[in-house]
């Protein structure tokens, strides 16, 4: 399965925010955004020109890159997220919040999405009772995520269970390392800094 490999920091320089995409590092002096807080490349410092169109790649890229999803299957899910009712913009931030590995790292089970994505694909996740090695699973309502029983030895989920102090989303219930979803999340639960009107203009041109 397709997915971004190349170095993540410089993901967050370009939108000039911190993205949290690598975990622990995240956290401390090390994050390059404390250093050199503007976008990479030779002409990072230079003058950027704001137009429309470029709030409006900007707001979409950084969603992307916050939930690790490539061009492809981020215009596919927009297309999901404008049949359904409701209003698009939060259909598609719904729909990104109830993927497998945003779940197993919302649940505070993994440092980042990035490890949370690598445990599914190597099917330690379990749900329902059943083994799901498919990151971009979506979980329902009353839906249970766990871990199998030889996984939970893993030291680093053990190491993440003990130091990870995340607030867990209204929408989630995390009890004996099991999480279950009570709800299906509403926008106002969704704490990313992305303006979601603008991924639906831009993609409506
Ligand atoms: Fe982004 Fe984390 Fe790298 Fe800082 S350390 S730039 S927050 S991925």
């Amino acid at each position: 399965m397709a997915r971004y490999t190349g170095p993540v920091c410089r993901l967050c320089r370009r939108e000039r925010m911190k993205l949290f995409l690598k975990g622990a590092k995240c956290d401390t002096m090390k994050c390059p955004i404390e250093r050199r807080p503007y976008p990479p490349g030779i002409h990072g410092r230079g003058r950027i020109r704001e137009s429309e169109y470029m709030l409006q790649l900007r707001e979409k890229q950084k969603a992307r890159r916050i939930y690790g999803v490539l061009e492809k299957q981020f215009r596919n899910l927009y297309a999901e997220a404008a049949r359904q009712k409701g209003i698009t913009g939060e259909n598609l931030l719904r729909m990104l919040e109830q993927r497998l590995d945003n779940v197993v790292f919302r649940a505070g089970f993994a440092s980042s999405r990035s490890q949370s994505r690598q445990w599914v694909r190597h099917g330690h996740v379990l749900v329902n009772g059943k083994r799901v090695t498919i990151p971009s699973f979506m979980v329902r309502k009353d839906d249970v995520v766990e871990f199998r029983a030889k996984s939970k030895d893993m030291i680093v989920l053990r190491h993440n269970l003990d130091t990870i102090d995340r607030l867990v989303p209204m929408w989630l219930e995390v009890t004996d390392g099991k999480a279950t979803v009570r709800d299906l999340p509403l926008r106002d639960q969704i704490d990313i800094p992305v303006r979601e009107q603008l991924i639906v203009e831009l993609y409506s041109k």
